[in-house]
Parts: structure tokens; C-alpha cells; sequence
């Protein structure tokens, strides 16, 4: 067993190890705040959060793991950089560390997801629009309590995106084995 984790860990490291880009966390929550500040004015651009979503799959899909995570992600950036200063710096419970919480949450969030896209759809890109941006603001201010509450990127232990694009991770590890 404890072989079979050296291993799974060797072949993270070596995802991890592929070119790629440096870490951009440093800027990119400008994209957070640009993209809610504009997406509110003019609700079709609220379909840019569809790029947001899935980014790090996209990522992960092409065998770079979790890179989006560590190095795109301008929601992460956006906790990372505001909770900061507020972040009561607890350790998250181990119980929200576990799959099993992970995956609830996930399927809530998706599910949730999936049948808002089933009204709105049909309502036409305003409403479209309108939707995903509220959904994930919803999303940035629940990852933003996260923050406060426990490390400032703890959501980013928990976070359905993140979560999936482990997963794909995994598997492709799993299969390259
Ligand atoms: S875990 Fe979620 S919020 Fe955190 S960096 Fe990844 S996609 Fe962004």
C-alpha cells in the first residue's frame, strides 16, 4: 500500500514537473473583479464564468494535474489575496478533508449547477448570464467565509472544480501506470 502512495506521489511530481507556465496568482483575482463588475453591467458577459469552470478540467484533462489550481485560478487568487487579512488561519476540521464530504458537496453544487442551466437555458443569454454569475458569486462569497473561517484558500481544499480536476488527475495517473 504504502509503495502504491510513493508511486502515486512520484507520478503527481512528475505531472507537476511538465512546462508550463509560472505561478500568475499574483494578478489574476483582477480577473475575478473585472469579470463580476462588468458581468453585472452587462449580464451576457456572465457567460465567461463557463471559462472559469472549466479551465482546470481542461487542464487536468491534458495531464498537467492541478496546475490551474496552482497557478491560474483567479478565484483562488481572489480568496488568497482578500481573506487574508481577516482569515482567522484555523485548520479546517479533517472531516471536510475527506472524499466523502468533498463529493457531497460537489454533487449539491453540480446538481444545483445542472438544474439552474435547465431554467435558464431556455430564458435566453441575459437570463444565461445572469445565472452563472450569480451562482458563482454565490460560490466566490461561500469560498470567502471559507477563508475567514478557517486558511484563506481552504475552500480550495473542498471546491467541486478543484475536487474534479484532482479526480482527473487520479485516473490519468491511475492509467498511465
Ligand atoms: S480549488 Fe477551486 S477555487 Fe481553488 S484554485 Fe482550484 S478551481 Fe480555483
Amino acid at each position: 500500500m504504502d509503495e502504491e502512495v510513493k508511486q502515486l506521489n512520484k507520478l503527481r511530481n512528475n505531472s507537476r514537473d511538465k512546462k508550463w507556465i509560472k505561478s500568475q496568482q499574483n494578478w489574476t483575482w483582477i480577473i475575478t473583479i473585472s469579470w463580476m463588475l462588468i458581468a453585472n453591467l452587462w449580464p451576457p458577459f456572465g457567460l465567461y464564468g463557463f471559462v472559469c469552470m472549466l479551465t482546470p478540467i481542461i487542464i487536468a484533462l491534458s495531464g498537467r494535474g492541478k496546475m490551474s489550481c496552482a497557478r491560474i485560478c483567479p478565484r483562488g487568487s481572489f480568496i488568497g489575496k482578500f481573506t487574508k487579512a481577516f482569515s482567522g488561519n484555523r485548520v479546517m476540521p479533517s472531516w471536510m478533508h475527506s472524499k466523502r464530504f468533498k463529493f457531497i458537496l460537489w454533487a449539491i453544487m453540480m446538481g444545483t449547477f445542472i438544474g439552474l442551466m435547465f431554467w435558464a437555458v431556455p430564458k435566453g443569454v441575459y437570463t444565461l448570464g445572469k445565472t452563472i454569475l450569480y451562482f458563482m458569486e454565490a460560490a466566490t462569497l461561500i469560498a470567502f467565509i471559507t477563508g475567514i473561517i478557517f486558511k484563506p484558500r481552504s475552500w480550495c481544499i473542498i471546491c467541486p472544480m478543484g475536487f474534479s480536476a484532482g479526480n482527473i488527475r487520479d485516473i490519468i495517473i491511475k492509467k498511465n501506470r
